[in-house]
């Protein structure tokens, strides 16, 4: 843009699109762009790690009727016969119309219905059976002994499960126990994934001076689909405009995310950042964080487009930090607070951006939480994430943290337990 340049001032303008904008700022920018996708019914049998469209609500009590937890003969508790006469058999998913009457028992399987008369279930154990009869040898018969109640795993009316939830084992086995077949969940979002870079080169073709390999597509890739979205598309761009340019509104108009890698920066082949503009409505494109600081992020229509920087970490952190929580928003999760403190086990040098480092957070016996880095942490150093399960967040200052101290991190995976040789002191 030129000093002539007469168009109105508007957000994208340039001025204000390289204000510096704190990571917090960026992120309540992405969310609040952020439709959430449509719903879809699918069958139980595909719904695993589907996101659930609205609340589950238990439509009737479980279990519906009274059941024996235990293999044995139902009774009336207050009954003190000392023998009784076998009057039938009730096994799961098999039921007869007989009522147990003091002096009468029902031989009963775990499971099954509890028969009409009888309150309690003694177990086998406590029995000896003869004939048409059973002696029952325990003394004191509690009434609802051995007997699960109507509604004593899920009230009818309750709320078991919010909308966004993520149908997992226990999930999924709900829904399918309330009888709901197919279930209403939200369309996984679809994305599409774009390295730019004309010195890349795809992995296990021959590498020349200066070249280097594509590693974002396969890392963006496992973190889309590790989040439950749809990688839709995955590809390679050479730097050149037209093509470039052509290529980016096809996949925005195939997509609900665009994430694309390199070409952000300063440098004259730093396409992407300038292409954007053309296509869709930048929001911000400097974040006062490392590594992450030409973090692109636009829109065009409901489509986000998020512009990564090439550097392989640097694109990850920024995919933890501000795609993560789009996609989870997208499957209408509430996007949840993920920091925790943790106690530096080391020292840490400072920078002037806050930075987000590479961490391990693990438990002590006693049940805090303490973080060490990964080492040397250079954004082109991919080695620095691998068992990393946290973002260790360590905001500008003058004076290096020391170990022992406190700092917030952004958990990416459960805290490690406990181990010896760490013997909990930090
Ligand atoms: P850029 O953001 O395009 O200036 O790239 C910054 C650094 O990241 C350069 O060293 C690139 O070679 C590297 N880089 C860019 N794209 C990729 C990619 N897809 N895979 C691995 N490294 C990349
Ligand atoms: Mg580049």
């Amino acid at each position: 843009m030129t000093e002539t340049d007469t168009r109105p001032t508007n957000p994208t303008e340039t001025s204000d699109l390289d204000r510096m904008l704190a990571p917090d700022e960026a992120r309540a920018i992405v969310l609040r762009h952020v439709r959430s996708l449509p719903v879809e019914q699918v069958p139980l049998r595909h719904a695993a790690w589907r996101a659930l469209a609205g609340d589950l609500i238990a439509s009737e009590d479980h279990p519906p009727f009274a059941a024996a937890t235990m293999d044995g003969f139902a009774v009336l508790a207050e009954d003190s016969s000392p023998w009784r006469e076998v009057i039938g058999a009730h096994m799961a998913g098999q039921v007869s119309d007989v009522e147990v009457t003091p002096g009468t028992a029902v031989r009963i399987m775990t499971g099954a219905p509890l028969p009409r008369g009888a309150n309690a279930v003694v177990r086998i154990e406590e029995t000896e059976p003869a004939d048409d009869h059973v002696i029952i040898h325990q003394e004191q018969i509690a009434p609802g002994e051995n007997v699960r109640p109507v509604g004593s795993d899920l009230r009818r009316g309750a709320r078991l499960l919010p909308a966004g939830t993520i149908l997992g084992p226990a999930e999924l086995g709900l829904v399918a126990g309330l009888g709901i077949n197919p279930v209403a969940v939200r369309r996984r979002p679809r994305v599409s994934i774009l390295s730019t870079g004309d010195e890349l080169v795809e992995p296990g073709q021959p590498v020349g001076p200066g070249q280097i390999r594509d590693s974002n597509r396969f890392s963006l890739v496992a973190a889309v689909e590790g989040d439950g979205a749809e990688v839709v598309w995955a590809g390679h761009a050479e730097d050149e405009r037209r093509a470039l340019r052509d290529l980016l509104r096809e996949r925005i108009g195939q997509s609900d995310v665009v994430i694309t890698s390199g070409g952000v920066s300063m440098g004259d082949l730093d396409l992407v950042k300038a292409l954007l503009r053309e296509v869709a409505q930048v929001h911000f494109r400097r974040l006062f964080m490392k590594p992450g600081k030409p973090l692109n992020f636009a829109t065009a229509g409901d489509t986000l487009v998020f512009g990564l920087p090439g550097n392989p970490v640097s694109a990850l952190v920024s995919f933890a930090l501000f795609i993560r929580p789009a996609l989870a928003a997208m499957a209408g999760r509430a996007v949840a607070d993920d920091r925790v403190p943790v106690t530096l086990q080391h020292d840490i040098r400072s920078s002037d951006r806050i930075e987000f480092q590479r961490g391990v957070v693990r438990a002590t016996p006693d049940g805090r939480l303490v973080a060490a880095n990964t080492g040397s942490q250079s954004s082109s150093r991919l080695v620095s994430f691998v068992g990393a399960n946290a973002l260790l967040v360590i905001p500008p200052r003058n004076a290096p943290y020391q170990a022992g101290e406190q700092v917030e991190a952004i958990l990416l995976g459960p805290p490690l337990g406990p181990t010896r040789d760490q013997g909990g002191s930090a």
